[in-house]
Formats: structure tokens, sequence, C-alpha cells
């Protein structure tokens, strides 16, 4: 690595040189960097290589599941029981239930892709540290605490040459203060980007270069998580399958989704309630709806007499295979979710971002041998290694998952059937989202659900927390003056057009309480007030918001949730 010198007009910013740059610490960058460190020093590379994560420690915003496949974790570290590889539980046995408002049905199959049995439960954020420092082990230069806020380009203005990192420092009213650092400039010949769903990095790029032309609109379902601490004796005690997932109740056959229940080890649970964005009900409120699957009688008796002890909230890309962008740029490369990298049908999509990681690593290390050829030509190997690869086979038999899941009523179970008789096709292929869902805004208006939805709850503060207390067992922090992130680009477009049409979703969709709706006593002005410190980062205002009013941008780096059992 080497560092100059650039003044900026309140600082020096400082550049850095890599060889190899990757954005975002998630299992597909961790995986990508460890494979190649082992690859360049096998070919006799040099190769200096960084990290950098928006999140104060690698794993503080890592949330998932978590069943592992642990498929390309035995090909990146064969031994990885003897190197520690933090493993909640293996898996015992899968179970699937059908919910009903008051009762559970098992279903007497699990679906072949749902077969778990002999994966890993792990606990993401721990699995990712783990990683992290197996990554700074090998030599690679992690930088947590870092956001990438800026895409940087060559003077041909389409090479990727790196990225700028966020200033640290601002005021709420966007001056410098005491403590001001400028954000680094850090250069390298190659950089990954692994940001995850909804990267504000990645969307740079696509407005610039077009990856996404030509492409299916991506599909995004919010997935809402808590870890509970159950008493000693459980229903995991002598049950048979620690893997449960569940459909139907409280989402119904309109909306897709569905529930988990992973059993952790210390009598511990995982549970979660994935919600597909698609949804047209602008009253659907993401966190009411998790509450109401903890409610159900049955998930209640699973989880009777714990204690949340941590809770949080992300985005999920399960769009598929005709929703993957380009994968390569000249100096650039996209991996894991940023590159649509899950397995719909197996509801999994770490194993396959690990891969993607680790096959991008490849084609970098071939690029270095070609001599340092970084065009998209070269780095486009990395396509051609996905295609030939068992990362592909997967993707590609899930390409109509989600969109057959995604279909209303019952006409969803002929659509589900036919992709497994298929082997993925489906009725036919490169099928839309349902009708109505097709518009990136599927929302109906709000005067023809005009009912009350929900009803009043009371939370114990044990077992069932309010959004505050969820906020607060996320461990979410952010340096109060600091301008919002959350851009709201036109204030009365809210107060007006959307509250008219549909009550304002934001104030229902975000897990964070982040958005509130403000009413004078006197005047009856309205206001959105606006409580960004809340902010879980799961990006579901930056999809849902039926006017892409909002924008989510990243604070300053280090803020955010802070995950460690997640
Ligand atoms: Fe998620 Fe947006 Fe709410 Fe933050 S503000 S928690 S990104 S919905």
């Amino acid at each position: 690595m080497s560092g100059l010198g650039r003044e900026t007009m309140n600082n020096i910013r400082e550049q850095i040189e890599f060889d190899v740059l990757f954005v975002g610490g998630g299992p597909a960058s961790l995986a990508g960097a460890i494979h190649l460190m082992k690859l360049a020093k096998s070919r006799g590379l040099d190769l200096e290589v960084a990290l950098i994560e928006k999140g104060a420690n690698i794993g503080a915003h890592e949330l998932s599941g978590a069943v592992l496949n642990p498929i390309a974790l035995k090909e990146l570290i064969p031994n990885y029981r003897e190197e520690g590889c933090p493993v909640e539980r293996d898996v015992r046995g899968d179970e699937f239930y059908f919910l009903t408002g008051t009762r559970h049905h098992e279903v007497p199959f699990v679906p072949k892709y749902m077969h778990n049995e002999g994966f890993h439960i792990i606990s993401l954020s721990k699995f990712v540290s783990w990683l992290g420092r197996i990554a700074e082990g090998l030599g690679v230069n992690v930088f947590p605490g870092f956001a990438g806020k800026e895409v940087l380009y060559g003077e041909d203005d389409r090479t990727v040459i790196g990225v700028r990192t966020g200033d640290k420092g601002v005021g709420k009213d966007n001056t410098s203060k005491a403590n001001f650092e400028a954000g680094i400039d850090i250069l390298a010949k190659v950089t990954l980007f692994g940001e995850g769903p909804r990267g504000s990095l990645l969307q740079a790029i696509s407005n610039k270069l077009h990856i996404f032309e030509g492409k299916m609109p991506q599909v995004f379902e919010t997935g809402i998580k808590e870890v509970i601490q159950l008493p000693e004796t459980n229903y995991f005690s002598d049950s048979r399958g620690n893997d449960i997932h569940t459909f139907g109740y409280p989402l119904g056959l309109n909306t897709h989704g569905g529930g988990f229940i992973y059993e952790m080890k210390e009598n511990r649970v995982s549970l979660g309630l994935v919600v597909g964005l698609s949804y047209q009900d602008p009253l659907l409120d993401l966190y009411e709806e998790f509450i109401r699957f903890k409610r159900h009688p049955f998930i209640n008796e699973l989880i009777k007499g714990g204690r949340v002890i941590e809770q949080g909230a992300r985005t999920i890309i399960t769009g598929g295979y005709y929703t993957m962008p380009k994968l390569a740029v000249d100096g650039g490369l996209f991996v894991g979710g940023s590159a649509s990298m899950l397995n719909a049908p197996a509801l999994k999509g770490i194993h396959t971002s690990m891969k993607s990681g680790m096959l991008a690593a490849e084609a970098i290390v071939e690029s270095f041998n070609k001599g340092g050829d970084f065009t998209q030509e070269s780095l486009g190997y990395y396509h051609q290694l996905f295609e030939n690869s068992w990362l592909k086979k997967e993707i590609y038999m899930g390409r109509n998952f989600t969109q057959a899941v995604s279909k209303k009523g019952l006409i969803k179970f002929l659509h589900v059937g036919a992709q497994y008789l298929t082997g993925g096709r489906g009725i036919f292929d490169k099928m839309p989202l349902d009708d109505d869902s097709k518009s990136l805004n599927p929302l109906k208006r709000v005067d023809s659900y005009r009912t009350a939805r929900y009803e009043k709850q009371a939370y114990d503060g044990t077992l069932f927390v309010d959004k505050l207390t969820g906020v607060y067992l996320s461990k979410t922090q952010h340096r109060e003056d600091q301008p919002c992130h959350l851009i709201v680009h036109d204030p009365d477009l809210c107060m007006n057009e959307c509250f008219e049409t549909y009550g304002c979703p934001c104030t229902r969709f975000c897990p964070g309480n982040v958005y509130e709706l403000e009413v004078d006593d006197n005047t009856h002005e309205k206001r959105l007030k606006l409580n960004p410190s809340n902010c879980l980062h799961c990006k579901t205002c930056d999809i849902k918001d039926p006017y892409g009013n909002i924008t989510w941008t990243c604070p300053e780096g280090g803020d955010g949730p802070g995950y460690t059992i997640a």
C-alpha cells in the first residue's frame, strides 16, 4: 500500500492504494478475501488487500436466520471445525408447518430444497466475525468503521478505481466539527462490491454503468429477527426437529413470506418473520406482523418463558437469476447480495454469497497472472466461472421461485408445485411477480383498506417487546450531531399526497420507528418526524416508499446496529 496526500476544503484527504479492495464485510467479501490470499500465496503473488466495513466491528451489521449449507465453507476452510468455526447447532431435522389463525398443520413432506439435515445453525454475526479474524491472519487489511460513500472512477469516467469513505465529524448543519476527519480515497486495481442488498454504491454504479439493464426488477423481502433465551426445559429439549419453517398466518396467501425458528446453543432460539415487499396493503405494519407471528398459539408454545436478548431487521433480495446484474465492469466486480446471489427455494444466501466471493477471487488472480488486465473483459472471467459452478446450478434452479410464491391465493400452490416438478422452469419461464405487483409501487389506496388491522398490543417487555425496545436490543447507535442519513426529498409530498393516498406507510413499514407522523394539537398541522438514530440499516424505506421519495444514505462509519449473536 502507498499513501499520498490531497487537500480538501477542510483537511487533507488521504489516498491509500491497494491491489484489491473489498467493500463490505459480509460472507461474500470475507470468503473472497480469504480465498484470494490463499490463491495468491500458492501462485507466488504478493497482493496488498483491504476490506472496509461500515459497522463498528466485523459482524456488527450481520443478521440472518441462519442455517448454513457448508458446501462453500468446506472448499474455503476444509477443517473449519478445528479452526474454531462458531457453529451453534447441527440441524437434526426439518419441520414445515402451515399456520391458520389458531392452528398449525405439519406439511407431510418438506420440499427437497429445504432439507437442511446436517447443515449448521449459526449466528451470522459470530460467523462473520470469525471469518474476519481468519482474513486478518492471512494479511488482509481489515478496516471496520469505514463506510464507502462514493465510487471513484478513472479518467475515462467509467473504470472503477476505488471508493471514498465518508467524512467523520460533520455536524447536523453540514459544518465540520473539531473532530472532523476527511474520508479517505482508497484506490485499488480491482474493487469488489459486497455491500449486501440495496447497496448505495451499487445503485450509484447502476445509474452510471447500467449494470441491471435488461434484467427483471429485483424482488425484496424484509426479515425481522430475534434471538430468544429460553428456559432450560423447552420445546427443543427433546424435539425431533430444530429447523422449523412456517407459512400462512399471519401473512395469509396474498403476501409472500414466512416464519422460521432455529435452535441455537445455550437454550436460545433464532426466530424471525420474512415479508415480501410486494405487499399491497398500505396499513400493513411489518413489526406488528412479526408480533402476531410470535403470538400464534403454536409459536407461543415454542418460546414460552423466553426473553428476547437481541433483535434486528434487514432486507433480503430474492429475485434470482434473471435479476442478476452484469458481474463485472472495468475495475470492479459484484458479489453476494449485491449480485443477487441467493438460493431462493432453499431460503439461503450465505453459502451462495461465499462462493460468489471465491469465484471473483479466482478471476482476480487470473487477471493479475495475465499481467494486470483489469478490464471488464478480463474480470468477466468471473462470469464464466459462475456459469460453470454449482452456484449457477443452484441459483438457476430457483430462477422463478420467488415469482411463483408471490402469486396470490391458492394458485400459488399450483405455481410452486410446477417449480418443483420442472426443476425451476415453472408454468412459464422468466415469470414476473404477480400481475398487481409488477410496478415498483404495488401499494393500493389506503381507503380500500380502511379497517383496523391490528388490535392494540400488550407488550410484556420480556418476550414481547415494542419497536423501541427492539431498537435498544439491536444495540443500534448513531452519533446524534450528524446530517440525517435518510433523505426525504419532498416532505410536502409526504404530508399531502402520500398521507391521502397511502396514509404514510413509512410509519408502518419501518421496523425501527424512525418515521413518525406528528399532528399539532392546535393547528392540526401534520409533520413527518424522523428519528434517524433508530435506523437498523434494513433499507426497507429506500425500497418500499411508494414515491421513491426516501433515499437511504450511509451514516458515519461505525454507526448502526451492534449485533453480536444475531
Ligand atoms: Fe430500515 Fe429505513 Fe427504518 Fe432505517 S429508516 S430501520 S433503513 S426502514
